[in-house]
């Protein structure tokens, strides 16, 4: 098969023809027909993710078919359509048992733990616990586009902040991440106020449903959030993933407000200051975010179904495999508008 394949951090990965993937016994294969350009890959090139062995095949959102079955796996057939989160459970440890597959001690995560999805196919273990079925009105881009920034921040947003409605959200960096959280919130009854630091995302961020902006290149963002909520946030979200934008996510919270960190902290950045004396003063509530159960999908597929959520408008530039190595390597120029996602193999 065709894969796009490093075989050295931080150097330029190559379209490489490799052996084609075989199931494990409770996995599967899957026929990638779509799979997202996502910020973390860029990490794993890099050499931030202690997971990756090289040499390595990135990709983690992906859509597609089943196209092979481990003799273990019972619930799914050759030609089912799926999608899978990109942190996938064991099923039986004590994370697992307890509903918390998102934090499995031994995750599979295509394009870390394992070969991912810039290829024709890919293998995913623990087939039966992680497998999501496609709805047959949601087609294979949009449902890449779920893959690790929508779900991630559905979880964020609906399971660990329990935004409700009325309540005002700030949500710091709107990339993938925050743009899928403005979508999210808004759609739960939130206030969004949408902090980014180009004009063009800010627009995008209020066609999204952000009822207000504030330009952190240009103004104090603590003190404009503050100035918008009448005395803080309820909730804040880095869904950048920087030290600065962590500081003042927790320091424009209201009282007893909640921060979510969703977006990464790796390299010199895992060790951010944040201001303690507020968290302790004011009871605020730090929160980490990362990835989704498989069965939570549900409550997202029903969210799509009703028209409260529209994930397809994030969806940015569609390009080829051959086109992924070069854009592999400008994941973190953030520009460009919505989720870059491969559809041609
Ligand atoms: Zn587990
Ligand atoms: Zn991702």
């Amino acid at each position: 098969m065709k894969a796009v394949l490093f075989e050295h951090f931080r150097e330029p990965p190559s379209i490489r023809n490799v052996p084609d993937p075989t199931p494990s016994t409770d996995g599967v294969v899957i026929k990638v027909e779509a799979t997202g350009l996502c910020r973390s890959d860029w990490h794993g090139w890099m050499g931030h993710d202690a997971d990756i062995v090289l040499p390595h095949v990135p990709g983690h959102e992906l859509a597609g078919t089943v196209q092979a079955i481990g003799r273990q796996v019972t619930q799914w057939r050759v030609g089912d359509r799926v999608t899978v989160p990109f942190v996938g459970g064991c099923g039986h440890c004590h994370e697992c048992n307890s509903g918390n597959h998102q934090v499995c001690e031994q995750q599979f995560q295509p394009g870390f733990t394992a070969w991912g999805s810039f290829a024709e196919y890919v293998a995913v273990d623990y087939a039966d616990t992680n497998l999501v079925r496609l709805p047959d009105s949601l087609d294979f881009v949009t449902a890449a586009s779920l893959g690790c920034r929508f779900v991630t921040s559905f979880r964020a947003i609906v399971d660990q902040a329990k935004v409700l409605p009325g309540e005002w959200v700030a949500v710091h960096g709107c990339g993938g991440v925050g743009l899928s959280a403005i979508m999210i919130a808004t759609a739960m009854g939130a206030n969004v106020i949408a902090i980014d630091i180009t004009e063009e995302k800010l627009a995008f961020a209020r066609e999204l449903g952000a009822v207000a902006t504030v330009n952190g290149a240009q103004q104090d963002v603590v003190a404009a959030v503050r100035e918008i909520t009448k005395g803080g946030a309820h909730v804040s979200l880095d869904a950048l993933g920087h030290p600065s934008t962590c500081f003042n996510s927790i320091a424009n919270l209201r009282r007893r407000g909640r921060h979510v960190q969703v977006g990464l902290m790796l390299g010199e950045h895992a060790t951010p200051q944040i201001p303690m004396d507020k968290v302790i003063a004011h009871e605020l509530h730090i929160i980490g975010s990362h990835g989704m159960q498989a069965f939570r999908y549900k409550a997202l597929m029903d969210m799509l179904e009703t028209g409260k959520l529209a994930p397809q408008k994030l969806i940015g530039k569609r390009i080829s495999l051959e086109e992924a190595p070069v854009a592999l390597m400008q994941m973190d120029r953030f520009d460009g508008l919505g989720i870059s996602v491969i559809d041609r193999f």
